[in-house]
């Protein structure tokens, strides 16, 4: 664990109530500083969102961690991504859980994030590039379901791909007024959507 990752983990994600401890140990272990471009290297540790190109944002690091921490993931589970972005949180993912499917709009994003998470070694992800509203229907049904970027309601087809006793993490909402929702399936499909914490991401296109 280098340095910068420790200090990371300690002082942004453990002081501010994040313990779930398979998130605090992979997220010592990731090289954020390798999903940045080379001027934002230096601030790659930093408690900010960095620009990624293309309009769009890698997260700041506790947003990342609270997602995950909500979306209870084990290593036996299937999970979506939604919003691939730099690869940053699919490689969280992919520490956490068995298997990865990210999809990511913009091709270019997907294309490097693809080679990079590869180049990296993680290689229990598919990275696709699609427009995430649709899912991803050819692997459906999933245990967890993470959207990074904010549609203003949630869409209907990603519930329908959820797997019983599934969970969804997702912000919801317009640009200043967005809030992460939990949506859980039970064992009956019956859905209970809870809103938790406020939070500011990219619109989901
Ligand atoms: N987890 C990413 C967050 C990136 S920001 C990271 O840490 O890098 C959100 C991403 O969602 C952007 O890359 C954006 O292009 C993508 N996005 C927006 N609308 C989308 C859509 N409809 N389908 C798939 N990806 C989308």
């Amino acid at each position: 664990m280098s340095d910068m990752t420790k200090t990371m983990v300690a002082n942004q994600l453990q002081k501010r109530g994040i313990n779930d401890t398979a998130v605090l140990d992979a997220m010592s272990i990731i090289p954020r500083h390798r999903f940045v471009s080379k001027i934002y290297r230096p601030m790659a540790y930093t408690d900010n969102p960095l620009p990624i190109g293309h309009g769009q944002t890698i997260s700041q690091p506790y947003i990342v961690a609270l997602m995950t921490e909500l979306l209870q993931v084990d290593l036996k589970q299937k999970v979506l991504e939604i919003g691939t972005g730099c690869g940053y949180q699919t490689a969280l993912l992919c520490i956490l859980t068995k298997r990865v499917i990210t999809l990511e709009v913009l091709s270019t994003l997907s294309t490097k994030s693809r080679k990079r998470l590869k180049t990296l070694g993680y290689d229990n992800v598919d990275c696709h590039c699609a427009d995430g509203k649709n899912g991803w229907s050819k692997e459906a049904p999933y245990d967890r379901i993470l959207v990074s970027a904010a549609p203003e309601t949630i869409p209907e087809v990603l519930i329908e791909q959820l797997a019983p006793n599934g969970r969804m993490v997702i912000p919801i909402g317009p640009l200043y007024n967005q809030f992460i929702y939990i949506i859980t399936k039970n064992q009956n499909g019956h859905v209970n959507k809870e809103k938790s914490t406020p939070v500011r991401f990219v619109p989901l296109v």
